[in-house]
């Protein structure tokens, strides 16, 4: 399914500024809000543009939207856009239709709000590993440490003892309030405040976790790391995120990564370059020199007449492509290092040569213009 240009849905420009962005967002909100709207697909048009809002407001989500669009959110949600149900829009709500609002339009049913008693999948969880170049190219086992919310054992994630249907919305979870706004008065519905939208109350909050059904744990998880990850790659592990609420399912970990330099190989993509030094004579005459590559040394043949920047290529010395399997190259890129002393022998020698002609067809184009010129 093509997904609508977050711009469009708001109807502004990509130079759009923050007011502009506001400004389209309460026309919208005030047009499409399913409390008030009587067009047929208000519903959908409304998410679609709290999904719009939550990422353009957000100057760090509206740049990775610029740069990669959708698919910047795509990993973390399955593909489904950007999960805007943590996003606060009390602030902007009570702006657009009055104080009173503030807390139950953020929740309103059917928007991701995390109050209702459906089953609902936990929160994902991003987390950055520092890998080194030797971790990253060949893969590691990694024991990490993080913090995730485990369902209380005590009360098994409900929050409390003794269940009981909650008085205040008589089990519905929500109640239906008459509110006046500057759009006229109409009837609103709200999470119930008492059970939060659970529909129960329960005789005794459990101590153990404050009522809030979870816990927060300190884990350390064995991760397995495939070979070729690089710097900006993303593992998904299914399952390891936040637990989820009401009998849902976890929410998953996504581990993002982040490989540090080798003080000799440069890595782009799956392909490895490393700089070679070589003396003039072994520039001149040709040598044979021992590369060090990812799997062992290698014997190079390097012919006479080699210059800097002159490449050589081994077919498959590279990094193994992380879905594939197949391998990169690695490319020996010369240095010629031209000696800053040299003893009375050398320099001895050295001017020797410099009596012999050194010139080569690439000097006669300057040679013969510089005789045109005097
Ligand atoms: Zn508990
Ligand atoms: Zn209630």
């Amino acid at each position: 399914m093509n997904k609508k240009d977050y711009y469009e849905v708001l109807g502004v420009s990509k130079n759009a500024d923050d007011k502009e962005i506001k400004s389209a967002f309460r026309r919208l909100a005030k047009k499409y809000h399913p409390d008030v709207s009587k067009e047929p697909d208000a519903a959908e048009k409304f998410k679609e543009a709290q999904e719009a809002y939550a990422v353009l407001s957000d100057p760090e989500k509206r740049s990775q939207y610029d740069k990669y669009g959708h698919a910047a959110f795509d990993q973390m949600n399955g593909g489904a856009g950007f999960d805007f149900s943590e996003f606060d829009f009390s602030d902007i709500f009570s702006d657009i239709f009055g104080s009173s609002f503030g807390g139950g339009f953020s929740s309103f049913s059917g928007f991701g709000g995390r109050n209702s008693n459906r089953a609902q999948s936990g929160s994902d969880r991003l987390m950055r590993v520092d890998l080194t170049f030797e971790e990253a190219v060949f893969g590691c086992k990694k024991e990490l440490n993080l913090d995730v919310y485990e369902e209380c054992e005590e009360c098994h994630g409900k929050g409390g003892k003794g269940e009981k249907t909650c008085p205040t919305c008589r089990g519905n979870g929500t109640i239906t309030r008459e509110q006046s706004t500057i759009l006229g008065s109409f009837m609103t519905r709200t999470t119930c405040p008492d059970c939060k939208g659970k529909g129960k109350t329960y005789e005794s909050n459990c101590s153990k976790c404050r009522g809030t059904g979870k816990i927060k744990e300190n884990k350390n998880i064995e991760v397995k790391i495939p070979a070729g990850v690089d710097t900006g790659n993303r593992l998904r592990l299914a399952g390891k995120g936040d637990a989820g609420y009401n009998g849902g399912p976890n929410g998953d970990l996504y581990l993002e990564f982040n490989v540090r330099d080798h003080s000799l190989y440069e890595r782009d993509g799956n392909d490895i370059y490393l700089e070679l030094p070589i003396t003039i004579t072994e520039a001149v005459l040709g040598c044979k020199k021992e590369v060090p590559t990812l799997y062992g040394n290698v014997k190079l043949s390097i012919p006479e007449g080699s210059n800097t920047g002159d490449k050589h290529r081994l077919k498959g010395k590279g990094v193994e492509d992380l879905h594939s399997g197949s391998k990169g190259n690695m490319y020996i890129v010369i240095n010629v290092v031209i000696p800053n002393k040299l003893d009375k022998k050398q320099k001895k020698l050295f001017e020797e040569l410099s009596e012999t002609n050194l010139k080569t067809s690439e000097f006669d184009k300057i040679d013969n213009f510089i005789k045109k010129n005097s």
